[in-house]
């Protein structure tokens, strides 16, 4: 399980940029995660809801998830397919020298909140 420490850098990444854009709370997370990482979305979701207590910035805020398959070329037949378990073997020719072309994704894509006007 390494959703644990996936979502703390979540969290602290989210955090050092709403202080940076001095935001009041935090709403939304959307993230983007490639299936190269084997991330269960709930578990990941489960350890943001019980993880973003610490920081009272966050403590209202959602985790909105996209995920990217995972596509793969070969570098052999030069044919792409998505992989949906991560062996990283071409399905058309059974070459083991693939790149990956999509999937390897990890981050923020945007962050909804609200920005303290007072200052
Ligand atoms: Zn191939």
């Amino acid at each position: 399980m390494h959703e644990a420490s996936i979502c703390q850098s979540i969290i602290e990444t989210s955090v050092n940029i709403g202080t940076e854009r001095k935001l009041i709370r935090i709403d939304k997370i959307y993230l983007m995660i490639g299936n190269i990482h084997h991330i269960v979305d709930e578990v990941l979701v489960n350890y943001f809801d019980i993880q973003k207590n610490q920081y009272p910035l966050m403590a209202g805020a959602e985790l909105i998830i996209e995920n990217k398959p995972l596509i793969i070329k070969c570098s052999m037949c030069g044919e792409q397919n998505e992989l949906t378990e991560p062996i990283f073997i071409c399905p058309s020719c059974y070459n083991r020298n693939i790149e990956v072309v999509q999937g390897n994704e990890l981050h923020i894509i945007k962050m909804e909140g609200e920005v303290n006007n007072e200052q």
